[in-house]
């Protein structure tokens, strides 16, 4: 009899003890009953000394039940991945069960087999094959020729005998897969050949050789890159030097500046020893154009991950990866938790992007649990941006990441640089000062393209009566509602709640309805009316559906379709517009006054992020910002000296003012309907932290969203110099709050290390 601690998906931050009649591999799933529940647990320890556990655990053995029973046979996180998610549960102070949940992909949460399914296979027959493999041309044999007669039947035994050649040694010659050649052929040419005999067909389990042995390391040959130039040559030989041992470099780089070739010519070193690499991109980063540039430049397959995948093909490729059957696993946040057992580097690019944050559930950073990764797996990991986060940049200042920066776009085009436009006084025609429509005009009729960025999708912002003043509100979170003129309706950008666009104001009756503020949908219209002979497309996630989509319109784009560019964040990330020589940012000032410590530091990003878009060697861009704020420090700051500058005074501000990364914080945050019901709870947070050293807290006060579907949102900041403090703390009181907010039945969470204050 053995001894199980098992973590079991459920709310609580602990693991619950089982026993087996014969030892479970760690990290295999096993089935339980909880609370008169069959749940998919995962082993954590296996214990046979009963002694050891009593003494530790002091639980009453007698009394522990039975598991249901095994699912998997080996484990499927290897100790060291559960290692990464027990540390990611006590860092983030969330129950270890849910982490585990929160890593397997969806298909292994339920009780199916996490054993690779076996596929069907075609092949020629014995003969045909020998010969095939030999190099001879089968399609002279007269099994073939006699085919010519069914034109389909002959195009589909072509080929396979096509896709199945090559030398004795080759281990690949295993057939095609059935179910691929179905979605081009059809079943019933597959059939009839089964039939003649000129293929067989067998059930393959997919092999257990890792990608290596597949691709074969004689054939491994990655496609010869550029001739790096003196600065990605300084970044490429410090990276490579440091291979098989933990180090974390910061590649800081403008946009355009050739970040991702330094990643391919690192990333084929790590190839070339054998080892799986893993590359983390923010969610909109993540096109086909991305993944193709990777899989051209080595030839292998590459792993794909994101969230618009279904159960099955996400488990696909979960499972390859764990197996070692790829090399190269590209992925959105939660790929991170991706078993990898060869893993040799991590790639983060555009390291700066709020999509590496989880925002509920297990609110980790995927980049911090990648640094934490790698350190256990002592291998490199490389932050890439054109605009590091504070947290980044400080670390790398102070010498615990290495350093490498690339000033210089390759090919040396020029960064457009940014010029402010002071629109107090000015008529705006659609938001659009008379200065900026000049600048687009003189753009346009040169034959460029004009990027306009504007962060309000919709019509306008808000409907307000003229008679009484009264907006329209969305009536769970008290803000106004947003207009979409095209489908008719409000709508409540905080809590996505809809309602018929009203044709009377909701408190006194009047007719009389305005709009207030330009968003993306009203400013298309406008565009259309200012310049009737120039094309313009709206690119934000309204117009946008699906990934295709965007694909699609960056490819008219770039054959110049449209000259002007009208959008939302989804401009501000990855994409590069060659033919843009003009760049609009409109109306980001509210940034300037927000109550985020944080605000001034993302609209610095944002602004050069965007900024990077434009321009390249023979068409050096401009960058225009509309403001009211002309003046303000660090608009020109940001203007006259660029983000590096901007970065390293404003965390000599966070040394002043003691604020992250020169100290730590955590959020606790509480909701409920009843505004005094989750203060009472935060309250009691803060009595507990009360007179402890290093430790200071402010609140209980509202969130910077201080409603959102019916429920008021308070929180409250812990921060302290020493990160270890803290979370020794945090470690100390949280189950006393979760049991005090259970007791009063409010909503609460920790946020370890936010990113925001919402
Ligand atoms: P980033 O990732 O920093 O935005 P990219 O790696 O996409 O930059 O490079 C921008 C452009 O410059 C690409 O078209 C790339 O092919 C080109 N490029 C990068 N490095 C070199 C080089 N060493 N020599 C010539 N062209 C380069
Ligand atoms: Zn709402």
């Amino acid at each position: 009899m053995v001894f199980l601690a098992i973590a079991v998906p459920v709310p609580l931050r602990k693991t619950f003890h089982y026993t087996h009649t014969e030892p479970v591999a760690i990290g295999a799933r096993v089935l339980v009953s909880f609370a008169n529940r069959e749940l998919v647990g995962i082993v954590v320890e296996c214990q046979s000394d009963s002694a050891v556990l009593e003494a530790a655990e002091q639980i009453n053995l007698a009394k522990l039940k039975a598991i249901t029973s095994v699912l998997d046979a080996q484990g499927i996180f290897s100790e060291q991945w559960l290692g990464l998610l027990t540390w990611a549960s006590s860092y983030y102070q969330h129950p270890i069960g849910e982490v585990l949940q929160t890593a397997l992909p969806s298909a292994l949460r339920k009780s199916i087999s996490s054993a690779p399914k076996p596929q069907q296979v075609i092949q020629l027959n014995d003969t045909l094959q020998a010969l095939n493999v030999r190099g001879n041309d089968v399609t002279q044999t007269v099994d073939f020729i006699a085919l010519k007669r069914a034109p389909k039947q002959y195009a589909l035994a072509c080929y396979v005998a096509g896709h199945t050649q090559g030398d004795q040694q080759s281990v690949n010659v295993v057939g095609i897969n059935k179910a691929q050649l179905r979605q081009e052929f059809g079943t019933p040419a597959i059939n009839a050949l089964v039939k003649k005999d000129i293929f067989v067909e067998t059930s393959h389990v997919p092999t257990t050789g890792s990608w290596f042995t597949q691709t074969g390391a004689a054939h491994f040959q990655a496609i010869a890159g550029l001739s790096a130039n003196v600065e990605q040559s300084i970044a490429i030989t410090g990276i490579n030097s440091q291979l098989g041992q933990f180090g974390c470099f910061l590649l800081e780089g403008i946009t355009g500046s050739g970040k991702t070739e330094v990643y391919l010519q690192v990333i084929n070193q790590v190839l070339q020893r054998g080892q799986q690499v893993l590359i983390l991109v923010p969610e909109i980063g993540l096109t086909p154009q991305t993944v193709s540039r990777f899989a051209a430049r080595f030839g292998i397959s590459v792993g794909v991950l994101h969230s618009g995948l279904s159960d099955n093909e996400r488990l696909a490729v979960w499972q390859q990866a764990r197996l070692n059957q790829i090399g190269l696993v590209i992925g959105t946040r939660s790929a991170v938790f991706t078993p990898l057992p060869e893993l040799g580097m991590i790639i983060i690019d555009e390291e700066h992007d709020d999509s590496f944050k989880q925002q509920d559930g297990l609110r980790y950073h995927a980049r911090d649990v990648a640094i934490m990764l790698a350190q256990r797996q002592k291998i490199p990991i490389i932050l890439g941006t054109a605009t590091p986060v504070l947290e980044t940049l400080q670390r790398a200042i102070s010498g615990k990441f290495q350093h490498f920066v690339l000033a210089k776009r390759a090919g040396d085009a020029a960064i457009a640089p940014v010029n402010l436009i002071d629109i107090c006084q000015q008529p705006l025609t659609y938001g659009l000062a008379p200065t900026t429509i000049e600048v687009m005009q003189s753009h346009l009729a040169q034959g460029n393209q004009v990027l306009l960025f504007i962060n309000r999708r919709g019509f306008a912002p808000a409907v307000v009566c003229q008679q009484c003043g009264h907006v329209e509100d969305c009536r769970a979170c008290d803000k106004p509602m947003t207009y979409h003129k095209a489908q008719a309706r409000l709508v409540c950008h905080q809590c996505l709640a809809q309602a018929p666009a009203p044709h009377r104001c909701s408190a006194c009756g009047a007719t009389e309805l305005m709009t207030q503020g330009v968003g993306t949908e009203q400013l298309e219209q406008g565009l259309a009316e200012l310049f009737p002979q120039y094309s313009t497309i709206r690119i934000d996630s309204d117009s946008m559906r699906g990934k295709q989509t965007l694909a699609n319109t960056i490819e008219q784009i770039n054959q110049r379709e449209h000259q002007i560019l009208l959008g939302t964040q989804i401009l501000a990330k990855g994409h590069h517009f060659a033919h843009v020589t003009c760049v609009v940012i409109m109306d980001v000032d509210g940034a300037l006054f927000s109550a985020d410590f944080r605000a001034p530091e993302k609209l610095s990003q944002l602004i050069t992020q965007i900024s990077g878009r434009a321009g390249r060697a023979d068409k050096p861009g401009e960058t225009f910002l509309q403001t009211t704020q002309p003046g303000h420090p660090l608009l020109q700051d940001l203007v006259n000296n660029g983000y590096g500058h901007f970065a390293r005074f404003a965390l000599h501000e966070r040394e002043q003012a003691q604020l992250p990364p020169y100290s730590f914080q955590a959020v606790f945050r509480a909701e409920d309907e009843n505004p005094q019901r989750a203060i009472q709870v935060l309250q009691y947070a803060k009595q507990l932290l009360s007179n402890m050293s290093n430790i200071s807290t402010v609140g209980p006060v509202p969130c910077l969203i201080e409603k959102k579907q019916a429920r008021y949102r308070y929180m409250l900041i812990i921060q302290s110099p020493y990160r270890d403090l803290r979370q020794k703390v945090l470690a100390t009181i949280v189950d006393d709050c979760n049991e005090y907010a259970n007791k009063l039945r409010v909503r609460w969470s920790i946020d370890v290390d936010n990113i925001d204050f919402n």
